[in-house]
């Protein structure tokens, strides 16, 4: 069970964003791994810290998670958990990355961004697309999407200047970007207040994107779907995510696959299962039917005396494998059709059949029912006794 993050915050529910900075920063100073060191409870409640304030602290996710509780922050099968991403959060390492070093989110949390002459990596995306179940199957050579996001300004190229003038170095930290604050016994580096730690000062902010270097854009992407993705399946598009600030690199943009159900299979990985109604006298005497697989119809043989819960593997005509060549295989569950009702005439033919084989005629309800059941009223009482 995930705790509330306002509980773990210690902050009412109506906190600003003042006050969820200042007591995160002071939380985090509390639990920092470097101030404990081999501390597993403290490195959890540090990284739980983190997540609570990269939620609460993004005016967008609050409100979805003031409103949903945890799971609404899980995407819309709710199953999931909300998957902390550092990098996603500009303000994020602002607070913390400078007292540290930055150091600290790549350790934690394998990531994290690194920076120098303050500009930042942007954003990564992640973009949800259904596909049919074909699509999903054979591919596409090109899907185009229209996605917000923040590209670099083309008036300053997105240095934040406006053209002709140029970023100065801080005074207050000579570029440094943190400066030495004393805190009980403890002398520690904070960012610099003057540039907010990025070491330089935009004397005259590009009148386009206001000093940003980003601007929000609807921008058109297009990608090539490979065969054979599945639920679940993340493409990774270098560079397509948001800009960065003052010139950063470009985040990435993941587009994660959902796929559309087909009534008539059932995928499972690289397989496919079908379910095959087949008629008793085509199991029994053998022959042929058509079959519809995914590339197109087939002939399937059936022996003389087939099993009536007989698995056909017809090979490679699953799905296409992501990863390495070939297919999958695609499985043909049998399944006997039974008539509901018979003519006159169909009755008489399949008592002849019966008779044949060595049963009873249709009057003889009791001796046929215990042929099939293998027991009737007067065998059971004999039993019994
Ligand atoms: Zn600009
Ligand atoms: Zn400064």
């Amino acid at each position: 069970m995930k705790r509330d993050y306002y509980e773990v915050l210690g902050v009412s529910k109506d906190a600003g964003a003042d006050e969820l900075k200042k007591t995160y920063r002071k939380l985090a100073l509390e639990l920092h791994p470097d101030r404990n060191p081999g501390n597993k409870e403290a490195e959890e409640k540090f990284k739980e810290a983190a997540e609570a304030y990269s939620v609460l602290s993004d005016a967008e996710k609050r409100k979805v998670y003031d409103q949903y509780g945890h799971v609404g922050l899980g995407g819309a099968g709710g199953g999931q958990s909300f998957q902390f991403d550092p990098s996603q959060f500009a303000d994020f390492e602002d607070i913390l990355g400078s007292f540290f070093g930055g150091g600290i989110f790549g350790d934690l949390f394998g990531g994290g961004r690194r920076r120098s002459g303050g500009e930042e990596r942007g954003s990564d995306l992640q973009y949800n697309l259904k596909l049919s179940f074909r699509d999903a199957i054979f591919g596409k050579e090109s899907v185009e999407l229209s996605i917000p996001r923040l590209e670099s300004c083309g008036s300053c190229h997105g240095s934040g200047c406006e053209p002709g003038s140029r970023p100065e170095t801080c005074a207050q930290c000579r570029g440094a970007g943190q400066v030495a604050v004393r805190q009980g016994f403890f002398q520690m580096l904070a960012p610099c207040p003057r540039c907010e730690g990025r070491g330089r000062i935009i004397p005259k902010p590009c009148r386009e994107c206001r000093g940003e270097g980003r601007i929000s854009r609807k921008s058109k992407v297009s990608f090539k779907v490979p065969a054979g993705v599945d639920r679940g399946t993340r493409l990774r598009l270098q560079n397509q995510g948001e800009a960065g600030r003052f010139g950063g690199r470009s985040g990435d943009l993941y587009v994660v696959f959902d796929v559309e159900a087909d009534p008539r299979y059932e995928r499972d990985g690289t397989d496919l299962h079908q379910r095959l109604e087949v008629s008793w006298p085509l199991l029994v005497a053998g022959g042929s039917l058509d079959v519809e697989t995914p590339y197109g119809s087939d002939k399937l043989k059936l022996a003389e005396g087939t099993p009536a819960d007989h698995v056909v593997k017809l090979v490679n005509a699953g799905v296409p494998r992501l990863q390495g060549s070939g297919r999958g295989d695609l499985y043909l569950h049998l399944r006997v059709a039974v008539p509901k009702s018979l003519t006159a005439e169909q009755r008489q033919l399949v008592d002849q059949l019966r008779r044949s084989l060595g049963g009873e005629a249709a009057g003889e309800e009791e001796g046929f029912l215990a042929k099939v059941f293998g027991g009737t009223e007067k065998s059971g009482k004999k039993k019994r006794k």
